[in-house]
Protein backbone atom coordinates (compact mmCIF):
# COMPACT_ATOMS: atom_id res chain seq x y z
CA UNK A 1 0.00 0.00 0.00
CA UNK A 2 3.06 2.10 -0.32
CA UNK A 3 1.79 4.07 -3.16
CA UNK A 4 -1.68 4.72 -1.77
CA UNK A 5 -0.51 8.65 -0.75
CA UNK A 6 0.20 9.22 -4.64
CA UNK A 7 -2.76 7.35 -6.14
CA UNK A 8 -4.90 9.30 -3.90
CA UNK A 9 -4.66 12.52 -5.43
CA UNK A 10 -5.32 11.14 -9.12
CA UNK A 11 -9.10 12.12 -9.52
CA UNK A 12 -10.89 15.77 -9.30
CA UNK A 13 -14.19 14.39 -9.16
CA UNK A 14 -16.28 16.69 -11.66
CA UNK A 15 -18.87 14.54 -12.82
CA UNK A 16 -20.54 11.11 -11.59
CA UNK A 17 -20.95 8.58 -14.32
CA UNK A 18 -23.73 6.01 -13.65
CA UNK A 19 -23.59 1.93 -15.24
CA UNK A 20 -25.05 -1.14 -15.71
CA UNK A 21 -23.17 -3.63 -15.64
CA UNK A 22 -24.94 -5.09 -18.64
CA UNK A 23 -24.41 -8.85 -17.93
CA UNK A 24 -26.97 -11.58 -17.15
CA UNK A 25 -25.57 -12.60 -13.01
CA UNK A 26 -23.70 -14.35 -11.74
CA UNK A 27 -25.12 -13.19 -8.26
CA UNK A 28 -23.70 -11.39 -6.51
CA UNK A 29 -21.58 -10.08 -9.47
CA UNK A 30 -18.95 -7.99 -7.93
CA UNK A 31 -16.24 -11.27 -8.28
CA UNK A 32 -17.23 -11.82 -11.78
CA UNK A 33 -16.65 -8.04 -12.66
CA UNK A 34 -13.30 -8.26 -10.60
CA UNK A 35 -12.56 -11.25 -13.01
CA UNK A 36 -13.63 -9.60 -15.77
CA UNK A 37 -11.58 -5.97 -15.79
CA UNK A 38 -8.68 -8.00 -14.30
CA UNK A 39 -8.31 -10.10 -17.67
CA UNK A 40 -8.18 -6.79 -19.43
CA UNK A 41 -5.47 -4.96 -17.16
CA UNK A 42 -7.37 -2.41 -15.11
CA UNK A 43 -4.83 -1.25 -12.81
CA UNK A 44 -5.30 -1.89 -9.33
CA UNK A 45 -6.59 0.05 -7.17
CA UNK A 46 -5.31 1.07 -3.47
CA UNK A 47 -8.64 -1.84 -2.07
CA UNK A 48 -7.11 -4.34 -3.89
CA UNK A 49 -9.52 -4.60 -6.91
CA UNK A 50 -9.15 -4.30 -10.61
CA UNK A 51 -12.80 -3.09 -10.81
CA UNK A 52 -12.74 -0.21 -12.95
CA UNK A 53 -15.69 1.59 -11.39
CA UNK A 54 -15.45 3.20 -7.95
CA UNK A 55 -18.54 1.59 -6.31
CA UNK A 56 -21.23 -1.27 -7.46
CA UNK A 57 -24.01 -1.89 -5.80
CA UNK A 58 -25.35 -5.17 -5.66
CA UNK A 59 -29.40 -6.41 -6.77
CA UNK A 60 -30.04 -6.66 -3.15
CA UNK A 61 -28.80 -3.46 -2.75
CA UNK A 62 -25.25 -3.90 -1.17
CA UNK A 63 -22.61 -1.56 -1.68
CA UNK A 64 -19.20 -2.71 -2.55
CA UNK A 65 -16.15 -0.21 -2.62
CA UNK A 66 -14.06 -1.01 -5.55
CA UNK A 67 -11.73 2.39 -5.33
CA UNK A 68 -11.02 4.84 -3.14
CA UNK A 69 -13.18 8.48 -4.65
CA UNK A 70 -10.03 10.46 -5.15
CA UNK A 71 -7.87 7.26 -6.87
CA UNK A 72 -8.37 7.09 -10.59
CA UNK A 73 -11.11 5.11 -12.39
CA UNK A 74 -11.08 3.00 -15.42
CA UNK A 75 -14.87 3.34 -16.55
CA UNK A 76 -15.03 6.00 -19.36
CA UNK A 77 -12.75 7.16 -21.60
CA UNK A 78 -11.43 10.60 -20.97
CA UNK A 79 -13.17 10.88 -17.72
CA UNK A 80 -11.09 8.08 -15.35
CA UNK A 81 -9.21 11.42 -13.74
CA UNK A 82 -12.38 13.41 -13.03
CA UNK A 83 -15.33 11.78 -12.21
CA UNK A 84 -16.76 9.43 -9.76
CA UNK A 85 -18.44 5.90 -10.94
CA UNK A 86 -20.92 4.11 -10.28
CA UNK A 87 -22.37 0.62 -11.76
CA UNK A 88 -25.53 -0.99 -10.93
CA UNK A 89 -25.84 -4.78 -11.84
CA UNK A 90 -28.30 -5.76 -14.32
CA UNK A 91 -28.95 -5.33 -17.44
CA UNK A 92 -30.98 -2.07 -18.27
CA UNK A 93 -31.49 -2.67 -21.92
CA UNK A 94 -33.81 -5.83 -20.96
CA UNK A 95 -35.30 -4.50 -17.23
CA UNK A 96 -35.26 -1.93 -14.30
CA UNK A 97 -33.05 -1.83 -11.73
CA UNK A 98 -34.81 -2.80 -8.22
CA UNK A 99 -35.89 -0.73 -5.50
CA UNK A 100 -32.88 -1.74 -3.39
CA UNK A 101 -30.69 -0.60 -5.63
CA UNK A 102 -32.06 3.20 -6.48
CA UNK A 103 -32.43 3.52 -2.93
CA UNK A 104 -28.70 2.60 -2.44
CA UNK A 105 -27.57 4.44 -5.55
CA UNK A 106 -29.87 7.59 -3.92
CA UNK A 107 -27.93 7.54 -0.64
CA UNK A 108 -24.98 7.15 -2.54
CA UNK A 109 -25.65 9.92 -4.95
CA UNK A 110 -26.60 11.97 -1.88
CA UNK A 111 -23.46 11.20 -0.32
CA UNK A 112 -20.86 12.37 -3.29
CA UNK A 113 -23.00 15.55 -4.00
CA UNK A 114 -22.66 16.82 -0.38
CA UNK A 115 -19.00 16.33 -0.04
CA UNK A 116 -17.76 17.25 -3.39
CA UNK A 117 -19.93 20.14 -4.36
CA UNK A 118 -21.88 18.58 -6.89
CA UNK A 119 -25.71 18.64 -7.93
CA UNK A 120 -28.12 16.95 -10.47
CA UNK A 121 -26.32 18.47 -13.58
CA UNK A 122 -23.26 16.88 -12.68
CA UNK A 123 -24.95 13.05 -13.09
CA UNK A 124 -24.42 11.34 -16.03
CA UNK A 125 -25.77 7.91 -17.67
CA UNK A 126 -21.66 6.27 -19.71
CA UNK A 127 -23.36 7.05 -23.03
CA UNK A 128 -23.24 10.86 -22.36
CA UNK A 129 -19.53 10.65 -22.82
CA UNK A 130 -18.60 7.38 -24.49
CA UNK A 131 -20.31 5.65 -27.29
CA UNK A 132 -22.55 3.04 -25.59
CA UNK A 133 -26.35 2.53 -24.66
CA UNK A 134 -24.45 2.19 -20.97
CA UNK A 135 -26.63 2.84 -18.90
CA UNK A 136 -29.52 0.76 -20.68
CA UNK A 137 -32.18 2.10 -23.11
CA UNK A 138 -35.12 1.01 -20.19
CA UNK A 139 -33.49 4.26 -18.31
CA UNK A 140 -33.85 7.78 -19.12
CA UNK A 141 -30.80 10.25 -19.21
CA UNK A 142 -31.92 12.21 -16.68
CA UNK A 143 -32.96 9.22 -14.56
CA UNK A 144 -29.80 9.32 -12.16
CA UNK A 145 -30.51 12.80 -11.72
CA UNK A 146 -33.89 12.52 -10.78
CA UNK A 147 -32.93 9.71 -8.08
CA UNK A 148 -30.62 12.55 -6.34
CA UNK A 149 -33.41 14.96 -6.87
CA UNK A 150 -35.62 12.89 -5.35
CA UNK A 151 -33.29 11.81 -2.30
CA UNK A 152 -32.66 15.07 -1.85
CA UNK A 153 -36.59 16.63 -1.99
CA UNK A 154 -37.20 13.63 1.07
CA UNK A 155 -34.43 14.36 2.60
CA UNK A 156 -35.37 18.15 2.96
CA UNK A 157 -38.89 18.03 3.50
CA UNK A 158 -38.04 15.51 6.29
CA UNK A 159 -36.11 18.57 7.87
CA UNK A 160 -38.20 21.29 6.99
CA UNK A 161 -41.60 19.03 8.85
CA UNK A 162 -39.61 19.69 11.82
CA UNK A 163 -39.38 23.32 11.80
CA UNK A 164 -41.40 24.84 14.48
CA UNK A 165 -41.81 28.21 13.45
CA UNK A 166 -43.79 29.97 16.50
CA UNK A 167 -41.85 32.91 18.02
ZN1 LIG B 1 -20.81 1.96 -18.72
Amino acid sequence: MGATMETKMENDPKYIVVHHSAAVSPDPQFAAIEKWHAARGFPISSLGFHVGYHVVIEKDGELVRAREDLERDTDALGHNFDSLSVCLVGNFDAYKPTPAQVATLATLLSEWCNKYALGPDDIFPHRHFNATHCYGTKLADNWAAYTFLRHEYDRLRGIIGDFDLQP
